[in-house]
């Protein structure tokens, strides 16, 4: 690959003097590992192609929803297909129908509303249940993210069950007093919540396997408890899959615990790869909860865009080839890299912990497993960022945060994974 960075380090220069931070997500800087982010002129498969024409591996497939990889000819085709006759009406459409109904059979949700982002499917459906249980109260967990919901983007208070501080400056105490933080996988905190608060808990809204605080699968039974808890106590449970959703399974997270075991959420949120790369994204579950919704309900929520005909054909086409054997191919080439890191990181003498939920998984920098917030908060960050740009400099762009999962797609082929390999000793010694 070509050593030079020359017109990435310009645009960069560029785009701070006209974008706060020179990005449009703050998950996009180098801030937390150093260095410049390289900016992306293509991506084809498994492969990023920067504006200066080095090549990278493709660790993020756009935090997540690229599950068949890039510029997919089947996808590229109909959306094609689909711009040649015109972009957006405002009027309903046949791949909404279709894509709809696609969601529906895969997942145990009754119906789906269409939005643009995964903040406003997690906003929604907040709004939603408030609306249905005619309650003000919203339980989450620390280290489960969201999106940038004013309501979800809080801290936990002092105490176990008390009501959450904002997370961030701009969010008023009014918009997050309402709002209870939790740590995650606490039985008896939650417990604890629901009889000090149960009879004003409009919900309790939980990443149905955290990844925003790296992978960390729900131990098994702790969802179906959130969900009968939920029940005891007249609240919703709503399982946020922006990110699991289609992905750690064909049937997401819900797929490998609620199907087993015979419960469903009562809303759930989806987004990323149910928009094949465009912005799409949805929530959904109870007919009757999802009968409270305007026009037939009144529990208002719109969009100009939403479920845009180029973004629902490209979501539709991507879950018609996403098959068992995308999922087997993520399965196999997720085990390959795993063992490798586990081994490259053994060998360098660096802590470690590799964790999964189905198809997805993440490397933490730290020495015991990762159950909540602050056990994932304990990893050595400057040993990470070390990590990060060794593999940069060797042809493979990891999230540059500790905090990620690390995502594959059906297009990570042999060269791909072997790039990978061929990294990681060197990246782990690194890390040391
Ligand atoms: N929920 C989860 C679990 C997510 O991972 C994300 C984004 O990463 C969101 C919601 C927000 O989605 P978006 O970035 O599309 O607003």
């Amino acid at each position: 690959m070509s050593a030079s960075t020359d017109r990435s380090e310009d645009l960069f220069r560029r785009a701070r003097a006209v974008t706060p931070g020179g990005v449009n997500s703050p998950v996009r800087a180098f801030n937390a590992v150093g260095g410049d982010p390289r900016f992306i002129r293509s991506a084809r498969g498994a492969w990023l192609t920067d504006v200066d024409g080095n090549e990278y591996v493709d660790l993020i497939c756009s935090w997540g929803p690229m599950l068949l990889g890039h510029a997919h000819p089947e996808v590229q085709a109909t959306v094609a297909e689909a711009v040649s006759r015109g972009t957006s009406y405002g009027a309903p459409t046949e791949p909404e129908v279709e894509l709809a109904e696609e969601i529906v059979a895969r997942t145990p949700v009754d119906s789906v509303r269409f939005v643009s982002s995964g903040t406003e499917a997690t906003m929604s459906a907040i709004r939603l249940a408030r609306g249905f249980t005619g309650r003000d109260l919203v339980v989450k967990f620390a280290g489960c993210y969201h999106g940038h919901v004013d309501a979800l983007l809080a801290s936990a208070g002092s105490g176990l069950a008390t009501l959450a501080v904002p997370g961030t400056p701009g969010v008023p105490e009014s918009a997050t007093a309402l709002t209870i933080v939790l740590p995650y996988h606490d039985r008896e905190a939650v417990t604890a919540a629901f009889v000090e608060h149960g009879d004003r808990i409009a919900c309790l809204v939980t990443e149905a396997a955290p990844g925003n605080m790296g992978v960390v699968a729900p131990e098994p039974g702790f969802n179906e408890f959130l969900a009968r808890t939920c029940a005891e106590h007249g609240a919703l449970f709503v399982s946020d899959e922006v990110m699991t959703g289609f992905r750690a399974s064909r049937q997401g997270q819900w797929g490998l615990d609620g199907a087993v075991e015979g419960w469903r959420p009562d809303l759930m949120t989806f987004g990323k790869v149910m928009g094949g790369g465009f912005p799409a994204a949805a929530f959904g579950g109870r007919a009757d909860v999802m009968a409270r919704l305007a026009p037939e309900g009144p529990v208002y929520q719109a969009g100009t865009l939403s479920g845009n005909p180029i973004a629902t054909t490209a979501g539709l086409t991507t879950l018609r080839l996403a098959d068992d054997g995308v999922y087997e191919h993520l399965t196999k080439a997720g085990e390959t890299i795993k063992a490798a890191a586990t081994d490259a990181l053994a060998a360098a003498g660096v802590p470690h912990v590799v964790q999964a939920t189905g198809t997805m998984f993440s490397v933490f920098f730290t020495d015991s497993p990762v159950r909540d917030f602050a056990d994932a908060s304990r990893q050595d960050t400057a040993a990470f960022a070390a990590f990060f740009r060794a593999m940069l400099d060797r042809g493979v762009y990891l999230p540059p945060s500790a905090y990620e999962a690390w995502f594959l797609s059906a297009a990570h082929d042999d060269r791909a994974v072997q790039t990978v390999l061929d990294a990681l000793p060197a990246a782990a010694r690194a890390a040391a």
